[in-house]
């Protein structure tokens, strides 16, 4: 039996994901109706999560464009409607399954995300740009990247990846928006203007969990934690939640900033963190001319933290990579598309990318694990 022209708009209809679940908007129960006239006028009814859902109009011109192609379909409209309390209560039962609030799926045993928390002794040396364009640079590779701004001081994540949109909410999951297909969540979504957020211990903890716990990231490869400067509560909090979460300490080459990001890099070892390299950022600024490298900040900060800290916790954690000073860095930091989606060929992107690969590569296996050696 040929399957007749609504089996295919529903078909067809399979293809249409929901912007902010990333998941057919089929399987969500989204789908209220379909009618088709004999004539192929089709009415398709839709149910968003949330009324004034901000990506209504994403929405229907993704469904015209499937449900359009289909043989037999001359028009298409979309009528919007909104979930009762119950199909968005059947709806959060579906995407967070079995596991109850405040459950990090990233902490759970079989999780296969590898989250990085990325840290520094202290503000301006670029941590958060290295987090967006790492970030940007592992997407590229085709995989499913999260970014968590938790810098209450700075929270320039946003910004840096022209993120307008808010996080919506259905029931007790927040929705992230996207952002160069990365999921985005800031605490600056949460404050008025540019103002900082003043938590402090218990509250950030708190704030933090929150944020790993409802917030419907769904399947990732990779999370990002963009961390505030320091050694803080924050950075003993990751390492409460997310005990397998590897930080990725950004210096410059200075050797005073050396010491402060030592400092925090230190903290890994009292809490038995993994620390998957050290990333050396503003090492040298380029000649437009002649191309001699001016070594700025001065020279060996990373390699010098890379060292100090293999030696603390007595596994080698590698110096990932040098990042030279490079005014399109931060002219693309203000513009809002990160340096290795922007221009990949800037020395300043390229050398992005290849700390990306090098982390890719390391794994979630043995990267700054102690290894015991059992005889054979
Ligand atoms: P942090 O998160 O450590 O406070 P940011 O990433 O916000 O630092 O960087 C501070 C400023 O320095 C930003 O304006 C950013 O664009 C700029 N910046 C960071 N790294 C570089 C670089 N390698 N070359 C040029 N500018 C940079």
């Amino acid at each position: 039996m040929t399957p007749s022209v609504a089996d295919r708009v529903r078909e067809a209809l399979a293809r249409v994901h929901d912007p902010e679940i990333h998941r057919p908007v089929t399987e969500l129960g989204m789908v209220a109706s379909v009618d088709v006239s004999p004539a192929g006028a089709v009415r398709v009814g839709l149910l968003l999560t949330v009324s004034g859902c901000p990506l209504r109009e994403t929405l229907r011109g993704d469904v015209v464009r499937e449900v359009a192609a289909v043989p037999g379909v001359t028009g298409v409209e979309v009528d919007f409607g909104v979930m009762s309390e119950e199909q968005r209560r059947t709806l959060q039962q579906r995407l967070m399954g079995e596991r109850g609030a405040r459950v990090i799926p990233f902490a759970a045993p079989g999780s296969t995300t590898q989250v990085y928390a990325v840290a520094s002794g202290k503000g301006g040396v670029g941590k958060s740009s290295v987090t967006v364009n790492l970030a940007a640079a592992t997407a590229r590779t085709g995989r499913t990247v999260g970014v968590l701004d938790a810098d209450v001081y700075g929270h320039s994540v946003p910004r840096m990846l022209g993120v307008r949109g808010l996080p919506t909410q259905v029931e007790q999951m927040i929705m992230p928006p996207t952002a160069y297909g990365l999921r985005v969540m800031s605490v600056g979504m949460f404050t008025a203007g540019n103002s900082p957020v003043v938590w402090r211990g218990p509250m950030l903890h708190r704030a933090l969990e929150q944020f790993l716990a409802d917030v419907y990231w769904g399947d990732l490869d990779v999370l990002f934690l963009d961390l505030p400067p320091g050694t803080g509560d924050i950075a003993l909090s990751v390492a409460h939640l997310i005990p397998s979460a590897q930080l990725v300490v950004v210096t410059t080459p200075q050797q005073a900033a050396a010491e402060v990001a030592e400092r925090a890099g230190a903290v890994a070892a009292q809490t038995q963190q993994r620390i998957a390299g050290v990333v050396e950022n503003m090492a040298w600024l380029g000649c437009p001319h002649c191309g001699e490298r001016a070594e700025v900040f001065g020279a060996g900060g990373g390699a010098s933290v890379a060292e100090r800290l293999s030696r603390l916790l007595g596994a080698h954690v590698p110096l990932l990579g040098r990042i030279p000073l490079d005014a399109e860095l931060r002219k693309s930091g203000d513009a809002g598309e990160p340096l290795v989606l922007a221009s990949p060929d800037a020395p300043a992107a390229r050398e992005l990318r290849d700390v990306a690969a090098r982390l890719a590569a390391r794994g979630r296996g043995l990267a700054g694990r102690r290894l015991k050696l059992t005889p054979r």
